[in-house]
Parts: structure tokens; C-alpha cells; sequence
């Protein structure tokens, strides 16, 4: 059986091992405290080098057994192990994870190759791994204080999906990135926060159920925004299934999407597509990125 450490590495770290598909003991988690958010923002790259070898140590240590490989996902654009951007963990925009981190775990005695995924792509090798659907195209919105768009089966590319144009509206300039009008610059926590400097965005969906006009309006372009994206890989990968997670997920009305989707595609070898919420949980990502790095020795 092979065995493999994944770690995911978002707002928080988590790590555990894998023994064939499935996770074996109970995941490490920093921070500690899961309402401690915004942890890793003020880390140093290096710093977080430390940190992931020394949570993928602890797990090697728990048994006897090599482990095979080690997956790390990471938010941004991630190509044969570099980290090519992240805007929302921008240390580490520019580092050689993958061989920064072999280094440090060689020193530490471990050996195993390590792989470098996006962790959005690691949440939908996870979906499709925990669900016997390898061989199936699977695709993930992650809504979180960035939004990703994972899918699997890997395949070069850069697929960073939060960041298409949704928008034509020059005022739309809330995107972390700085792009104009992106999917993130309307969806994500942090441009929602810019937006309404006057509300948080868990109150701008409350006042959004309670009648507010402008709130109301905010919400309907939140699920516009997201159905337009949707759409636009309908267009082009084909239909299928669309699984929507991440911490703010909650704020999702599948309905609402759903009709909105329905406007934007009409052809019909297209409509047959699904849309799935996933609960958030640490494990799908971390399977999934144990999995990946798993694959990749076969490429
Ligand atoms: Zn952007």
C-alpha cells in the first residue's frame, strides 16, 4: 500500500498521512485555534518552509512505514513546483516550494518527493478521490477570502478561475490581484469588506434577507458573478458537475445560481450540468493533495 503526507496550506495549515486513499489518524492542525484566522499573513516565507517540515515530520514519524510522497497545496498559481503568484499568501509568490521544502526535509531525514498542487485542484483530486470518481472530469469553486477553481484531472495550465472577468464595469477594482472587474473582486470576503466598508459581509447577506435594496442587489451580482463563470467553462470544458466549497461557502443560494445559469447557457448538449455544495472540511483538500503527489510519481 502506498503512503503519502498531505499538508494544506490556506489561511491555516493541515497535515496528515495516508495510507493507499485514505487519511490514518487525526490531522495536525496550526493554529491551534481554528478562530484564529489571518495566522500565516504575517509569516515569513522561510519561516513557513520550517513549519510545513516540521508537521510533515511529525506525521513520518508516526510509523514505521516510508512514506512514498509528500502533497502540498497551496492557494495561487503553482507550475512544476514554484509558487508563480498567490495574492492572498503573497510571501510566498516566487518561491521554489517543492525544493525548498525537499531540502529542509532531507536535512530532517526524509527523503520522499514532494508535490506541489493548487489547493483548489488538491480539493477536487480529494472530491473525486473520496467519491471512486478519479476518472472523471470534477471541477471546485472554493469561496473563501480568495476564489479558487480546482479540477481534476490535472492538467497543465494556469486555471485560475477566481480571476476571470465577470465584468465589464470599470468601478469593479476590488480584486486582490488588482484586476479589473475578476469573479474575486466581487465574490471574495476581502473585496466584499472594500466594497461595504460600512458592513461586514456576513451583515450584507443578513440585510440582503431582510428586503435592504442595496444589499439585495450586492447579493444578486454575487451569484451573477459566480453563474458567469460557471457558464464560461460550460462554454468551455463541456457540463458536468460543479462543486461549490470553502469558508463562506454559507453564503451560497443554489437556486439562485442555479437560475441565473440557466440565463446564461442555452445550448442544449450543455444543460445537463449539476452543482453540488460540499461542506467545508480540511481533510477532502488534504486527501486530495496526498493523492496528487501519489499520481504524479506514476507521470
Ligand atoms: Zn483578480
Amino acid at each position: 500500500m502506498t503512503t503519502a503526507i498531505g499538508v494544506v496550506m490556506t489561511e491555516h495549515i493541515v497535515a496528515g498521512r495516508l495510507e493507499g486513499q485514505h487519511l490514518t489518524g487525526e490531522p495536525l492542525r496550526f493554529p491551534a485555534d481554528p478562530d484564529e484566522l489571518d495566522a500565516l499573513s504575517a509569516i515569513p516565507g522561510s519561516e513557513l518552509v520550517e513549519l510545513l517540515a516540521a508537521h510533515i515530520a511529525a506525521l513520518a514519524a508516526n510509523s514505521a512505514i516510508p512514506v512514498d510522497a509528500i502533497g502540498v497545496a497551496v492557494p495561487g498559481i503553482v507550475r512544476s513546483g514554484v509558487v508563480e503568484d498567490s495574492p492572498n499568501l503573497s510571501q510566498i509568490k516566487g518561491m521554489r516550494l517543492a525544493s525548498d521544502l525537499t531540502k529542509v526535509l532531507a536535512a530532517r531525514g526524509i527523503a520522499a518527493p514532494v508535490y506541489l498542487a493548487n489547493s483548489a485542484d488538491a480539493i477536487a483530486a480529494g472530491v473525486a478521490a473520496t467519491r471512486g470518481q478519479l476518472d472523471r472530469l470534477t471541477r471546485v469553486w472554493t469561496i473563501g477570502n480568495g476564489i479558487g477553481y480546482g479540477r481534476w484531472p490535472y492538467i497543465d495550465g494556469v486555471w485560475e478561475g477566481g480571476h476571470v472577468t465577470v465584468s465589464l464595469d470599470p468601478r469593479e477594482r476590488f480584486c486582490g490581484c488588482g484586476g479589473l472587474g475578476h469573479l474575486e473582486g466581487i465574490m471574495g470576503y476581502r473585496a466584499m469588506r472594500l466594497r461595504f466598508l460600512d458592513l461586514e459581509p456576513e451583515e450584507v447577506f443578513a440585510q440582503a434577507r431582510q428586503g435592504d435594496t442595496r444589499c439585495r442587489e450586492f447579493v444578486d451580482l454575487w451569484h451573477r458573478a459566480l453563474a458567469a463563470a460557471t457558464a464560461s467553462f460550460i462554454h468551455l470544458a463541456g457540463p458536468g458537475r460543479f462543486y461549490f466549497t470553502g469558508h463562506n461557502v454559507g453564503f451560497l443560494d443554489l437556486p439562485t445560481l442555479r437560475a441565473h445559469l440557466e440565463s446564461m447557457v442555452k445550448m442544449s448538449p450543455l444543460q445537463s450540468f449539476s452543482l453540488e455544495v460540499l461542506e467545508e472540511d480540511d481533510e477532502t483538500a488534504l486527501i486530495g493533495a496526498g493523492v496528487s503527489a501519489l499520481r504524479a510519481l506514476t507521470w
